[in-house]
């Protein structure tokens, strides 16, 4: 007898998200460079927010965020009202899809972009619409070609991952006004901080109506582990996405270490200028070796092999000397290894184990 029990639409189309790996088999001393999270962790303020956190577990958290909100507001400029904050910002994606796209409903993201937009577009019974990058590069007239009178969402990267790559503000303006009425564009800015200069969208944000960021303690502020993202956009579509919040979202230690971190701008930037030493330093000794890469403005590399054999015997290669990265064939790029930029040990290392694998030292 087959079950009457069924859920929505679209549900059972979703692949389960996978994570990067996070052990070896036997192995001690692993390095995980598989999941672009920054190697120093977050910086000695965050953890003493979070530690005293534990004297105030007993209290339920505040709902409005206002504490975070209000020091994202200082440091970036922006107005604190238009801010919300999400279990990550995969979180504030999930909201969006869930109060935009229904059923018949289009949502374009490009062929290499980021899980999650498949996922949530699915969840919320919408179609997922995948257009074709340039050389593994967003290509706006292609993402507008692609456009109809369902599209409700157009998500981009920039910097995209797993490509590293970004298109510039130029591009980004006539995506936003390319789009037809009905559709909102959603710059994802998981990686914007570690890009220098990069407003990540903001004043496209702030001159017209149609346009979102989100952005992720995820990433540069290591807190990956804690769950914290924001959006920020159009007075009416934050008010909307606060409507299906859930009002204790998060938690009262993960606001405190969010805020503490956002206001910790000379960590972000020792972190930023580390980060883009230690990847040109890697992706010029990838290519010494054979290894090439598209340059990268964010805090992972896609390092390119002859074909999809040669780069999963690498993967194999680095796993057995204790070193995870990310096979990105889920990503339509089944020729890359996606690693992330850790710290100096850490890219010497890698350096070393890729070149033991071309056979070129012992
Ligand atoms: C890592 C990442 C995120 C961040 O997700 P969180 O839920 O904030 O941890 C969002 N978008 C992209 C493209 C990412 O790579």
């Amino acid at each position: 007898m087959t079950s009457k029990i069924k859920p929505q639409k679209g549900i059972m189309d979703i692949a389960l998200y996978v994570g990067g790996a996070s052990h070896v088999e036997g192995a001690s001393n692993v390095l995980k460079l598989s999941s672009n999270e920054n190697p120093m962790g977050p910086s000695d303020v965050v953890k003493e927010a979070f530690s005293r956190a534990v004297h105030s577990l007993h209290r339920y958290p505040n709902t409005d965020h206002s504490g975070l909100r209000h020091a994202i507001g200082e440091v970036w400029q922006l107005d604190p009202d238009r801010v919300i904050c999400g279990v990550g910002s995969d979180e504030i994606i999930h909201f969006l899809c869930q109060a935009y796209v229904g059923a018949g409903d289009e949502v374009i993201f490009t062929e290499h972009g980021f899980a999650m937009y498949r996922i949530s577009t699915l969840a919320a019974g919408g179609t997922p619409a995948e257009v074709k990058e340039r050389e593994r590069v967003t290509d706006v007239d292609a993402i507008l070609a692609a456009c109809t009178k369902k599209t409700k969402i157009v998500f981009l990267a920039n910097p995209n991952n797993p490509t590293g790559t970004m298109i510039g503000q130029a591009d980004l303006a006539r995506l936003a006004e390319g789009i037809p009425p009905q559709t909102i564009l959603v710059i994802d800015g998981a990686y914007a901080e570690y890009v220098e200069g990069y407003d990540a969208g903001l004043k496209l944000i702030e001159a017209r109506s149609n346009v979102v960021m989100t952005r992720t303690f995820s990433k540069i502020y290591g807190l990956g582990g804690l769950r914290v993202g924001w959006g920020y956009g159009p007075r009416e579509i934050i008010d909307v996405l606060n409507r299906i919040r859930g009002p204790f979202n998060l938690s009262t230690a993960a606001l405190a270490a969010a805020e503490a971190a956002v206001r910790d701008t000379a960590y972000v930037a020792k972190c930023r200028a580390d980060n883009a030493r230690w990847r040109d330093w890697l992706a010029t000794g990838l290519a010494e070796i054979g290894v090439p890469t598209d340059t990268s403005t964010a805090n992972f590399i896609l390092a390119r092999f002859g074909s999809e054999e040669e780069a999963n015997a690498c993967d194999d290669h680095l796993r057995a000397e204790g070193i995870l990265v990310r096979r990105v064939a889920g990503y339509k790029l089944p020729n890359c290894l996606r690693i992330t930029v850790g710290d100096e040990s850490a890219c010497r290392r890698i350096v070393h184990a890729v070149a033991q694998f071309k056979g070129l030292r012992t």
